[in-house]
């Protein structure tokens, strides 16, 4: 299907839906989704009896709320019980074509399972993502991401299917990447916000400069927070010359499931997939659409494996209001794991809060380490930085605006901030930064 590039939307029709029209096709998948889960899948029939409730008794939207959550435990437990694919799976093997496994970081890896047509309408979500950064057919793109088992991999497919030159990148090791770069010129790239920032440097200590030598217009980062965070991606797209946009995407349903459009105000999140609801950390209490909480996704139309009421351990707040690009379906704005946030003097604390300061600040180089622990049974933060090579000021001049620039960002200040010389910090990995070591013992799990 030849598309008018000129067409801002990938599928105007879908994407421009008004609410109520969304909201009754949401409606309709949810139904025929809860059924097809009870019906098929043996752990939601368990589930779903022990809970007292029944497909049926869903007639809105807001229904959902009767059902049990599930989360990652819940996938772990039930994998490979009863058959290869386990228990939430709704279909046999023989459906299925595709199989993704999360990393494990928090965990035994869990496995995500697609039929056919799972994964023909996940690349089709992918195609509408590439499209609205601004992607089309005369674009060269490089997927720099992980091929190997990650959910990611196969998005590089949503490009091709747009119609762009597509080269596989992986991980390539940083030289061959930047061979490529400058080789065959491509116009986009996606790859981890750190591994962006850090291919930048690279590139100017080698002699390259990304602005005049390079050609990449567009940059895609996921995987970490940093590209909802304004400083760090305002600190790429100065490195690059380029357009930064940030994806968000879980191994447990699509590679990426909610992408940002040029206003660069939250994610618009494929809500025509999913059904998003946001809950209280602590209590499971429902939350109103903008306030801040846990996200809870149900898929409304992946067949292999249904989630229904999948809690993401992400915290976030949705934004349903009508976007500045014509965009109907919500937006996502993400501050963060929960298993990252910690709590320090009663304020709920997120590493991306004190990126967002030490990537505003001058005179350091927005590398950065936090150490959480505890004195007394009271939680504690350290910061670790480097200061520029050519800043005049002393260590304990940096350290200590740094440290009343977290105080007034955050609201606490840390318990001490460490000024390494450039290069002194050993967080500098290839693709996927390590920044937050919690040395804490006792257990803070919330
Ligand atoms: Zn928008």
């Amino acid at each position: 299907m030849s598309r008018d590039i000129n067409n801002k939307f990938w599928d105007e029709e879908l994407e421009t839906l008004p609410r109520e029209e969304l909201e009754k096709r949401q409606l309709e998948d949810l139904k025929e989704i809860v059924k097809f889960a009870y019906e098929n899948a043996p752990y939601y029939k368990r589930s779903f009896d022990e809970a007292g409730v029944k497909p049926e008794d869903i007639k809105t939207l807001k229904d959902i709320q009767k059902f049990p959550f599930i989360n990652k435990k819940t996938q772990r437990d039930t994998q490979g019980v009863g058959s290869f694919l386990g228990e939430l799976a709704a279909v046999p093997e023989e459906d299925v074509v595709f199989i993704s496994t999360s990393s494990g970081s928090t965990g035994v890896p869990t496995m995500s399972p697609f039929t056919k047509k799972d994964f023909d309408e996940f690349q089709d979500t992918e195609s509408r993502w590439f499209w609205q950064i601004g992607m089309r057919p005369n674009d060269r793109y490089v997927h720099a991401l992980n091929f190997s088992l990650y959910v990611g991999g196969p998005d590089v497919i949503g490009a091709q299917n747009l119609g762009a030159l597509c080269i596989w990148g992986g991980t390539l090791p940083s030289e061959r990447l930047l061979f490529v770069l400058k080789t065959y010129q491509p116009t986009v790239i996606w790859t981890s916000p750190s591994y962006a920032w850090q291919l930048g440097e690279k590139a100017l200590k080698s002699g390259i400069d990304p602005k005049k030598d390079l050609n990449i217009k567009k940059i895609i980062v996921a995987g970490e927070l940093g590209g909802s965070i304004d400083a760090t991606r305002k600190a790429i797209e100065d490195i690059w010359g380029a357009e930064v946009y940030d994806f968000y995407g879980l191994s447990d349903i699509f590679g990426a499931c909610a992408a940002m459009c040029e206003a660069k105000d939250g994610l618009h999140i494929a809500e025509n997939h999913i059904l998003v609801e946001t809950i209280d950390i602590h209590t499971g209490e429902i939350l109103e659409p903008g306030q801040v909480g846990e996200l809870v996704f149900t898929t409304l139309r992946k067949h292999a494996r249904p989630l229904i009421r999948f809690r993401t351990g992400d915290i976030g707040r949705i934004d349903n209001t009508k976007c500045s690009c014509g965009r109907t379906h919500g937006r996502i704005h993400i501050l963060g794991r929960k298993d990252d946030m910690f709590i320090v003097s009663a304020v709920n604390v997120f590493p991306s809060d004190i990126e967002a300061v030490i990537r505003e600040q001058d005179g350091i180089t927005g590398e950065y380490l936090i150490r959480i622990f505890e004195r007394d049974f009271t939680n504690k933060y350290a910061v670790e930085i480097e200061k520029n090579a050519d800043n005049p000021k002393s260590d304990d001049e940096v350290a200590a605006e740094v440290t009343a620039a977290l105080k007034a960002r955050i609201g606490v200040k840390p318990a001490r901030v460490v000024v390494h010389p450039d290069g002194g910090l050993d967080t500098r990995s290839e693709h996927k930064s390590r920044r937050v070591i919690d040395e804490r013992t006792l257990d803070y799990s919330i």
